[in-house]
């Protein structure tokens, strides 16, 4: 055993909706138990499915003013017309306590993560393979009205024209190839220097040096 620790990092998971973000992060979870999820509060309605304090925190307009308010929310945004934010204590507790934490939040709360705490994020775009798959899987994801998935297809464009602002692009073309990628991304940058704490100590005491 060394002396070596490590700091956790925000990894965020940004696309259009539909593009596989929420698959990719969910397989992840299952098998690195060093990374915890951020859960969001929203004022969207919960979709069929949908499990309150797993998918989101589903809170009233006057609730989520009040966090804002209190100043409880690490960054928010309105998206499709609805509110989301990232409650601040559970992503601190997460970092201190050595873990990594997944987001999956949007160009706009990236651009603020980033603001806040530029080296503790990681930023990874997924990209569906082409817009007709986009739209195939948003069908038949079935959670949306026809209304909604015209506006969110609208939408795809606004959100893929922030690509360049990430830190990594992936196409997700193969959920296991993507989850697989996302995997090497994360090793790497657990070994980033500045993350590991104590490497000078220990770095020292192999030389011989105090
Ligand atoms: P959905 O309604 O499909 O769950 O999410 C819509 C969009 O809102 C997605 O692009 C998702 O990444 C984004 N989103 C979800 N939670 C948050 C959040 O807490 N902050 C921000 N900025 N975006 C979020």
């Amino acid at each position: 055993m060394t002396s070596i620790s490590r700091r956790g990092f925000m990894l965020v998971l940004s696309s259009p909706s539909g593009a596989g973000k929420t698959s990719i992060a969910t397989k992840i979870l299952e098998v690195d138990k060093n990374v915890n999820v951020s859960i969001s509060v929203t004022t969207r309605l919960m979709r069929p499915g949908e499990r309150e304090g797993e998918d989101y925190f589903f809170v009233t307009k006057e609730q989520f003013q009040s966090m804002l308010h209190n100043n409880e929310l690490l960054e928010h945004a309105d998206v499709f017309g609805h509110s989301y934010g990232t409650p601040k204590h559970y992503v601190f507790d997460t970092l201190t306590g050595g873990k990594d934490i997944i987001f999956d939040i949007d160009w706009q709360g990236t651009q603020q993560l980033a603001q806040l705490a530029r080296v503790d994020l990681v930023s990874v775009f997924i990209l569906p393979p082409s817009l007709g798959e986009l739209e195939k899987r948003l069908n038949t994801r079935a959670q949306d009205s026809a209304d909604v998935i015209l506006n969110r297809m609208k939408e795809a464009s606004n959100e893929m024209s922030h690509w360049a602002e990430y830190d990594y692009v992936i196409v997700n073309e193969d959920l296991e190839q993507s989850v697989a990628q996302v995997h090497a991304i994360i090793t790497a940058e657990r070994l980033k220097r500045n993350r590991q704490r104590g490497l000078l100590d220990f770095v020292n005491k192999l030389r011989g040096v105090n």
